[in-house]
């Protein structure tokens, strides 16, 4: 194999070679995985700048691991706030003499 093959024939993130998927594959999620590469790894996968837009199934999975703890921290923030707007209440109340 040629090394210009076997550089796309990488995983971007760890350069295993191993059960790789390409990104650029995943139709209508392609975009989404995408973003989300950019914002976990600092990385940006392109179809234009011939570097491999692959990712390895440990890679992928690391950021779908970190994607649930993204949405569960923003769910949190509801209970965040409601403890915010409780104490501003509260220290409403105090300030009042209430
Ligand atoms: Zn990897």
């Amino acid at each position: 194999m040629s090394v210009v093959l076997h550089h796309l024939n990488i995983c971007r993130i760890c350069l295993s070679e191993r059960n790789l998927r390409n990104i650029l594959m995943f139709g209508t999620t392609t975009i989404k995985w995408i973003e989300d590469i950019k914002a976990y790894y600092k990385i940006e996968l392109s179809s234009h700048d011939n570097k491999s837009t692959k990712l390895c199934i440990d890679c992928m999975n690391k950021v779908e691991k970190w994607r649930k703890i993204v949405d569960k921290a923003v769910s949190n923030q509801t209970i965040v706030e409601f403890f915010a707007e409780k104490l501003q209440e509260e220290m409403k109340r105090n300030k009042d003499g209430i």
